[in-house]
This record gives C-alpha cells, sequence and structure tokens, in this order.
C-alpha cells in the first residue's frame, strides 16, 4: 500500500539525540528548506559528545553536553521528551512510554546502541555505569599497586580506538607516576592496530605503541575469566589490572525488524528493510563499525533520501565512505583517514588535521555547528582540548 503524505510540510519525526539525530536535522533543514517539519524525540536532556569520555580519568579535558532544546530551537524543530518503546508502520505512529503516539510521515530511527560488559570480571570501560572502576585502577598503578594493566577489546567491539588511547595515555600515566614499574598490554582481535585505517597508519600506531612501551597482542580472542586472569590464544596471562571495552546492543524496537543482536536491517541510503517510511542512521543499525563520523554519514544518505521524496532537488549520495579517528597520545593527537572501499590504498596517519573542523566525531554539519556555537560563546564551555 502506498501511503499519502499526510502533512505538508513533510512530517519528519527523528527518534534519537545523539551524532545520528542532529546531522540528520541539520542535513534536513539544509537540503529541503520549508519542506521539511522535524520533530526529535529523545529520553535525554543533553547531547553528550562522548569521545572524549576517554581523556577523562587522565585529566584530558571534559565531555560537553548541549542542551537539545536549545539545538532544535535553532533548527525549528519540535522536541518532545519520551523513550520511544515501539513503531506501528501501518499507523505511521511511534509509541512513547508514558505519552500519547506521536504520528508521523518518516520516521529515522537513531537511538543508537547499548553498552555492556563483555566480561563478568575485570574493568569495563564506561564512564556512565561504572567510571571510578577505571579511576580506581590508576590510582593503583600511580601508587605501585597494580603495575600491570591489560586493555581487552572483546571480539564484536565495534569501535576500537578508545582501547589504544587507553593503552597509550594508561602507559604514559604509569611513567609519569611509576617510572620503571608500570606495564601495559593490548589485546586485540584486529591483524594488525587500527587495521580499519589500512596498512600505513597501522603501522605508525605500531610504532606509537612500542614508543610508549605497550605491549600488543593482535589477532587473539581474549577472554576475561577472572579480575586479575585472562586466556587468549590458548594460553593464559596474569594483569593487576583487566580493563575491557563494553560490546553493544541494538535498540530492538518493537515492530521494527532486528539482527541477532538487536540491530535494525537497512539499504545503502537507511532504509529499513520491509518497512515503509522508516530509516535508520547510525550506530542503530547494523553497519559493523559503530563510530560518529560514519553515523554522521549514514544520517547524510538518509536526510538526502528524505528531502528528494519531500520534493527538493538534491543528489543522492552513496552511504559511509571515508573514516576518520582522532588517537589522543601524550605528544598531541594523531589523524588518521581511510577510504572503506580502499583502506590500504587511502590510508593516512598525521599529526596535523586531515580534515575541519579537527573535531573527533568528523560530520559535515554537526562539527562545524557545535564549533560555531563555541566561537559564539554558547557552547557548554568545558573546552579544554578541541579533539
Ligand atoms: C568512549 C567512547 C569514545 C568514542 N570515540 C569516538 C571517536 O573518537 N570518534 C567517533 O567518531 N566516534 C567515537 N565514539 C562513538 C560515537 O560516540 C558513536 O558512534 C556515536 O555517538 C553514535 O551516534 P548515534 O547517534 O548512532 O548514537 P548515540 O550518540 O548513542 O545517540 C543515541 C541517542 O538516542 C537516545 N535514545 C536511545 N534510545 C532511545 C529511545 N528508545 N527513544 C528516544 N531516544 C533514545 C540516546 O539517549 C541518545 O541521545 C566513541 C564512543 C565511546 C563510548
Amino acid at each position: 500500500m502506498i501511503f499519502e503524505h499526510r502533512h505538508d510540510p513533510l512530517r519528519v519525526v527523528i527518534a534519537g539525540g545523539g551524532v545520528a539525530a542532529l546531522e540528520a536535522l541539520l542535513a534536513l533543514r539544509d537540503l529541503a528548506p520549508g519542506r521539511v517539519a522535524p520533530v526529535l524525540i529523545a529520553d535525554q536532556e543533553d547531547f553528550l559528545y562522548r569521545p572524549l569520555l576517554v581523556g577523562e580519568p587522565f585529566g584530558l579535558g571534559r565531555p560537553r553536553r548541549h542542551r537539545l532544546a536549545d539545538l532544535c530551537a535553532d533548527h525549528g524543530a519540535e522536541l518532545i521528551a519520551g523513550r520511544v518503546t515501539a513503531v506501528a508502520p501501518g499507523d505511521h505512529q511511534v509509541a512513547i512510554a508514558g505519552r500519547a503516539p506521536v504520528d508521523y510521515d518518516e520516521l529515522i530511527v537513531a537511538t543508537g546502541a547499548r553498552p555492556y560488559p563483555a566480561f563478568e570480571d575485570g574493568v569495563t570501560f564506561d564512564r556512565d555505569l561504572s567510571g571510578e572502576e577505571f579511576d580506581e585502577a590508576l590510582a593503583d598503578l600511580a601508587h605501585g599497586l597494580a603495575p600491570h594493566v591489560a586493555i581487552v577489546v572483546p571480539t564484536g567491539v565495534g569501535w576500537t580506538l578508545p582501547a589504544y588511547e587507553l593503552a597509550l595515555l594508561t602507559a604514559a600515566w604509569g611513567a609519569r607516576h611509576h617510572a620503571d614499574e608500570h606495564r601495559v598490554t593490548l589485546l586485540t582481535p584486529e591483524r594488525a592496530p587500527l587495521e580499519a585505517f589500512g596498512a600505513a597508519a597501522s603501522r605508525e600506531v605500531g610504532a606509537l605503541l612500542d614508543a610508549a612501551g605497550v605491549a600488543l597482542f593482535p589477532g587473539v580472542h581474549a577472554d576475561v575469566v577472572t579480575a586479575s586472569s585472562l586466556r587468549a590464544g590458548g594460553s593464559w596471562m596474569d594483569a593487576d589490572r583487566i580493563v575491557s571495552l563494553p560490546l553493544q546492543a541494538g535498540p530492538r524496537i518493537a515492530g521494527l525488524p532486528c539482527d541477532e543482536h538487536g540491530f535494525i536491517p537497512s539499504d545503502a541510503r537507511g532504509r529499513v528493510a520491509g518497512v515503509d517510511d522508516v530509516h535508520v542512521a547510525g550506530d542503530a543499525g547494523t553497519f559493523a563499525v559503530k563510530q560518529g563520523g560514519l553515523a554522521a554519514q549514514q544520517a547524510e544518505a538518509v536526510a538526502v533520501d528524505l528531502a528528494r521524496r519531500a520534493g527538493a532537488l538534491v543528489a543522492q549520495v552513496p552511504s559511509p565512505r571515508v573514516l576518520r579517528g582522532v588517537l589522543l597520545t601524550e605528544h598531541g593527537p594523531r589523524f588518521l583517514r581511510a577510504e572503506l572501499g580502499d583502506p590500504d590504498g587511502t590510508s593516512e596517519l598525521s599529526a596535523q588535521p586531515l580534515w575541519w573542523p579537527p573535531t573527533k566525531i568528523a560530520s559535515r554539519r554537526l562539527a562545524p555547528y557545535l564549533a560555531r556555537l563555541e566561537a559564539e560563546g554558547r557552547g557548554p564551555g568545558a573546552v579544554a582540548m578541541r579533539t
């Protein structure tokens, strides 16, 4: 059945309040001005800029929060506070916990992924759920109580770069506090360090790890067995503290299809498989790499598709193409870039910015907009470091 859009301008409901939701909002306002009436439904008051969570325990800046109400007001979007619990595609409605359902002509699901610990034991690096555990591990390292820290990338993690930052920054922290006695080990299922960025960047990351004295074990599927022992590649390893990245589960929204991990399948334009007028963007989708820059590129592709549906003359853009990442090191940030289709042929690592603004989450509209807010003194203020 072909659904006649009920509203003019087109009522586009965006579920979520993160990178993908905001990039989609900004792109829609840009690409289809006057043709779209956006509505954001978010279960948090603020947009949280997560990448800075890694530097926080080392004193390298604090995560930034922006009020969604301000961002929506700036872009002429209605904001509804609430948690989307289900979608009724036949009725073109989303159900919201404790509130009346909301109508849509087009729906973008951008609700992200939910982190959960990969192992029962050890420390999970999750600043929201257990931030103090990592802070205690750092304090123990500084006091000589826990000289060997192992950082583990569990099999299935969609964005491994924070583990490299943790390893490099923890090694620098150990050197600063206990010069000779500290040891940092990094275990990852990747065959080479940050291999998604291609061979050249990977070699340079390997050299950075070497120079920092981090012992790298690539290509291993580690299993943390107790708080101080793990099994990897058939051998056992002991460490005083074992820190693992969390795994992620998809949003599993009733009424929409999902894979066994709860992620929502779509085509390259973000159209949800088998469901009319519903798109997905960002970590909520099945794309294996869960990363803000890619979430923004997916949101752009979705916005283009919807702008065309709303009658705007815009060219279709291919879904994510470029991986960009900033690695925090004690010697300053390192910028990494590679095209997803040819990582080895396009692999780059530089101490100089490879894009502008040189933010950790690279995006066409959200990053420049947030940079502008801060330049105008309208940002959240915690701008100790710009990456
Ligand atoms: C420690 C750490 C470091 C990172 N470093 C980088 C980095 O350097 N570079 C980079 O590009 N990426 C980085 N990332 C990844 C990046 O933060 C995510 O990939 C990105 O935030 C995904 O965007 P998203 O919009 O899909 O999801 P999210 O940003 O998670 O946003 C989802 C939003 O939807 C809301 N929501 C969830 N469920 C519902 C619901 N049912 N109803 C309504 N609202 C809902 C949430 O509250 C949230 O506001 C990092 C992540 C972490 C945790």
